[in-house]
């Protein structure tokens, strides 16, 4: 590789991603059918971030025009929640699933914020095997990294009650049904 790194072996095209990164291979583990909350599968993950999927149904993440929504297991007082540049490797939700996760998923029990996130870009990969933390798309450091999920870096968010996003979904599923004449459709 360009610049020195590692490689597989038996390289196959789409083992790297558009700028190059070596992404870990996919273990003989398949879907055990119920979520795993807070252990998201690292290829899952990162096509949920790429596609903005729900990390946990796979349907669409829930847009509005105040942006796409997170939960993100912090306090609401935590200093990075209030300026730019806060980075997750978690995808973002769906409202159904974001208030199913924050009752279901021990961590988020304990605290949660919910984001709408208008501006935000794919900052670096969690690299598993060549280096202990987060890696910078810019660093020199790339070539060297089994890449197993996508970090996310906010740019431009706020902090919303998830329970006023829940009435509001609620009320926009209501809407749908009305126009279209039949139930709310529900991905
Ligand atoms: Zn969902």
């Amino acid at each position: 590789m360009r610049g020195g790194g590692i490689a597989y072996a038996d390289e196959g095209p789409y083992e790297r991603d558009d700028l190059g990164v070596l992404w870990k291979r996919v273990g003989i583990s398949p879907g055990k059918g119920r979520p795993e909350f807070g252990n998201v599968h690292f290829l899952r993950q990162r096509r949920a971030m790429r596609r903005l999927l729900c990390q946990i149904c796979g349907g669409p993440s829930d847009r509005t025009d105040d942006g796409t929504l997170w939960v993100v297991g912090e306090d609401a007082d935590e200093p990075e929640l209030h300026k730019p540049g806060f980075v997750t490797t978690h995808p973002p939700l769906c409202v159904p699933c974001a208030v199913t996760s924050v009752g279901a998923c021990p961590h988020l029990r304990k605290r949660h914020v919910a984001l709408r996130v208008r501006a935000f870009v794919p900052a670096g990969v969690h690299a598993a095997v060549y280096d202990a933390g987060g890696v910078a798309f810019e660093s020199w450091r790339l070539g060297w990294v089994l890449a197993s999920q996508l970090i996310m870096e906010f740019q431009e968010f706020t902090v919303v009650d998830l329970e006023a996003e829940h009435a509001a979904y609620l009320k926009r599923a209501e809407a749908r049904g009305r126009v279209s004449g039949g139930p709310p459709d529900h991905h």
